[in-house]
């Protein structure tokens, strides 16, 4: 008997059985962007190959003023037709199926062509929107069939209709962006007209034996929103339009309350699509922050929904499914939900790629081919760089033992989950103990790798790490001064705290220090509170005031750059990070410089002339000012003459963090 007895269930959709329930829903990578079809294959083929049940592609655009951005994927020509086949071909070869999304952006299409319901501009775009015209409106909902008529054209399965997150056809839905007064605006009639017009005419287009997945804002998160009878009226009348399944949007892109973000707890939303079951006869699909079997398997058996949508966890691991069915969920991969390596590249114009799997959208390019000539390869550093180079290599099929100095594996990793918000980082740490444990890796823990134990070894790679960098602050060997390590490993902070720097570790110290009991990631009632979420069917959009909880102490976070503190955060998690502070009462201040530590605080002045020389009132100061390299093994190494692969922070110490480090690892191996 399963594990997952209602995660492996087959589905049947009337015209087509899915064999399990899950989908993994549509992610914007840029790699159709590329047009390297053979690349874009690939990436689904490897997804289908691990048993995912229905797949869906990144949004493509219907036409050029709906694309998310200018140049942006869609299915124009009948040239665009053929390369989608490449990829549709692939996938049916590998035994799955795969749905098109078609992604109308409206007034978040970023470039000046947009189009809307109302010339109202969006808050997180610098271009108004163009108020259509009965006859643009026509276009737009001709141009969505159109483009579905193509998608089946392409040997697609079915079609996603992007109906949620506040684009093109939420937007009309809301009086937020839809101030009409004609048919297509007012009343909520008049509001669904164009989604049902969409899904009806789609429904023409396509024929009946093709998926037509309607992807439905269940809770806006922006004010005007939608009530909850008009999402209850929406979802019936989206059936009774032809929809064959509904999949579930969560927030407006807008919204100022994270949804997926790793800080967000564990199927946090899954309680929003139970409230739809039994309102519709279609299956809906529910999603947002699932990314475990066993989660899925929960959510499923509790009647959340009846079937799941993951997305960032295939970037992960494109085999989950299949190790979930083979009883090996343990070496799944665990998407972190950091968005460090998917989303911010999507938004950066780079292509996706994961944290965890560097391989993920570099299928064809980063390969780890079994090695012609194995060897013996030692790699010092047990943290993420050397954790993913000894892991490659043992996969080529080298013989690696794997030195470590402290009494566990993880590195900074095990720093990292200390912090509230952070819990994902058990997991990862839990999925390279349990990948090292099962290969044939040697590891030697709590041993700290000399030149002399290393001789022997055809080739070294050192993944020694960083050291916390010495500001150098007169006075800062005082009691009251601790290093962010000491802080995360439990040493005693005051009630007022100053935190000396204000990059990633210097913010995330900030939360473990003003956090009081446990954290809202692992409390969905608290979380829910502390962001101002709560049950649609009471406030319209589902939001209310936020109510953060009092934090642990006064705390303040200090930068010597005159800027605004976390600029250079995540550029998905950062307003995340800089409002949970901001919540918190802490205050951040740029452009100091650091006079001296005192016994009742830290000195400060501001600005190259060292103006306004002031006491920061503090009973603990820590510092968080930056890494150095650890290279001391390298070079003695290199003094030997030994030929070594310095990778990690132990390379480049500057903005280090486990995205660049398991990328390297992972690229070192690929070469040896
Ligand atoms: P960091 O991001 O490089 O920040 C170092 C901070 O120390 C800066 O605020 C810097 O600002 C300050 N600083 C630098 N030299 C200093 C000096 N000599 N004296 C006093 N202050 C100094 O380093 P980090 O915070 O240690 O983080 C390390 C890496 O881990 C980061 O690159 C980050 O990417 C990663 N990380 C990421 C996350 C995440 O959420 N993605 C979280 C934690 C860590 P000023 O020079 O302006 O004073
Ligand atoms: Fe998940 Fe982070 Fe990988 Fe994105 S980069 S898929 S959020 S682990």
């Amino acid at each position: 008997m399963s594990h997952y007895p209602h995660l492996l269930a087959p589905l049947d959709l009337g015209h087509v059985v899915l064999p399990n329930r899950v989908l993994m829903g549509s992610m914007h990578t840029n790699l159709e962007e590329t047009k390297d079809w053979n690349r874009v294959a690939a990436f689904y083929a490897a997804r289908a190959r691990g048993g995912v049940a229905l797949m869906v592609t990144g949004g493509m655009a219907p036409n050029r003023e709906g694309g998310v951005f200018p140049g942006a994927a869609g299915l124009f020509t009948p040239a665009d037709i053929a390369n989608h086949r490449v990829v549709t071909d692939r996938v049916h070869d590998e035994g799955g199926r795969i749905a098109m999304q078609i992604l109308h952006a409206g007034r978040y299409a970023y470039g000046p062509d947009c189009v809307a319901p109302s010339a109202i501009k969006s808050p997180i775009s610098p271009f108004p929107p163009k108020e259509l015209d009965e006859a643009g409106i026509e276009k737009q909902i001709a141009d969505i069939a159109t483009a579905a008529a193509r998608a089946r054209e392409a040997g697609y399965d079915g079609v996603e209709v992007m109906g949620s997150e506040g684009y093109f056809l939420n937007e009309f839905l809301v009086t937020r962006t839809n101030r009409r007064t004609d048919r297509w605006g007012g009343s909520l009639e008049n509001r669904m007209r164009l989604p049902l017009d969409v899904v009806r005419r789609v429904r023409q287009a396509v024929g009946q034996d093709f998926i037509l997945i309607y992807r439905i804002s269940l809770l806006d998160l922006v004010p005007e929103g939608q009530t909850w009878d008009e999402v209850v009226t929406l979802a019936k009348a989206v059936e009774e339009a032809g929809a064959s399944i509904l999949n579930t949007g969560i927030g407006w892109h807008e919204a100022r309350v994270p949804t997926i973000a790793t800080s967000v707890p564990r199927r946090a939303f899954a309680w929003v699509t139970k409230k739809l079951m039994g309102e519709v006869a279609i299956p809906v699909i529910t999603s947002n922050r699932i990314n475990t079997p066993d989660v899925a398997e929960a959510v499923l058996a509790e009647g959340c929904a009846d079937m799941v949508s993951m997305a960032r966890p295939f970037l992960a691991d494109p085999d989950f499914v299949r190790k979930a069915a083979e009883g090996r969920a343990e070496e799944i991969a665990p998407c972190i939900a950091c968005n460090q390596a998917c989303l911010d590249h999507t938004f950066a114009g780079k292509i996706s790629t994961c944290l965890v799997n560097p391989r993920a959208c570099f299928e064809t390019e980063l390969v780890l081919e079994p090695t012609a000539a194995p060897k013996c390869i030692a790699v010092v550093g047990a943290g993420p760089a050397g954790l993913a180079a000894a892991l490659a290599l043992d996969r080529r099929g080298h013989t690696v033992t794997l030195f470590e100095r402290g009494a566990r594996l993880g590195g900074q990793l095990n720093l990292a989950r200390q912090v509230p918000g952070k819990e994902e980082f058990h997991g990862l740490v839990a999925w390279f103990e349990t990948m090292v444990a099962k290969c044939g890796i040697a590891l030697r823990l709590s041993t700290e790798a000399t030149p002399d134990m290393l001789s022997d070894f055809d080739a070294v790679v050192v993944a020694t790490g960083v050291r916390p960098r010495d500001p150098q602050i007169p006075g800062q060997g005082a009691a009251n001064v601790l290093s962010y390590i000491d802080v995360l490993t439990g040493a005693p902070v005051g009630a007022r705290a100053v935190i000396v720097g204000a990059g990633g570790i210097g913010f995330d110290v900030a939360e473990f220090l003003t956090q009081t009991g446990q954290s809202p990631t692992l409390h969905l009632h608290d979380w829910l509170a502390e962001w101002g979420v709560t049950d649609p069917e009471t406030a319209r959009g589902g939001l209310v005031e936020p109510k953060p909880e009092a934090p642990a102490r006064a705390v303040t976070l200090l930068q010597r750059k005159p800027e605004k503190p976390g600029r250079n955060l995540g550029r998905t998690t950062g307003w995340i990070h800089r409002a949970a502070l901001q919540a918190k009462g802490v205050e951040m201040i740029g452009g100091v410089n650091y006079e001296a530590v005192e016994p009742g605080g830290l000195r400060v002045s501001s600005g190259p002339g060292r103006e306004d020389p002031r006491l920061i009132p503090a009973d603990t100061i820590v510092l968080c000012a930056g890494q150095e390299s650890d290279r001391t093994l390298a070079e003695r190494l290199a003094a030997r003459g030994c030929v070594v692969h310095v990778i990690g922070g132990a390379d480049v110490a500057a903005e280090l963090d486990a995205k660049r480090a398991i990328d390297q690892g992972t690229r070192l191996a690929a070469t040896l």
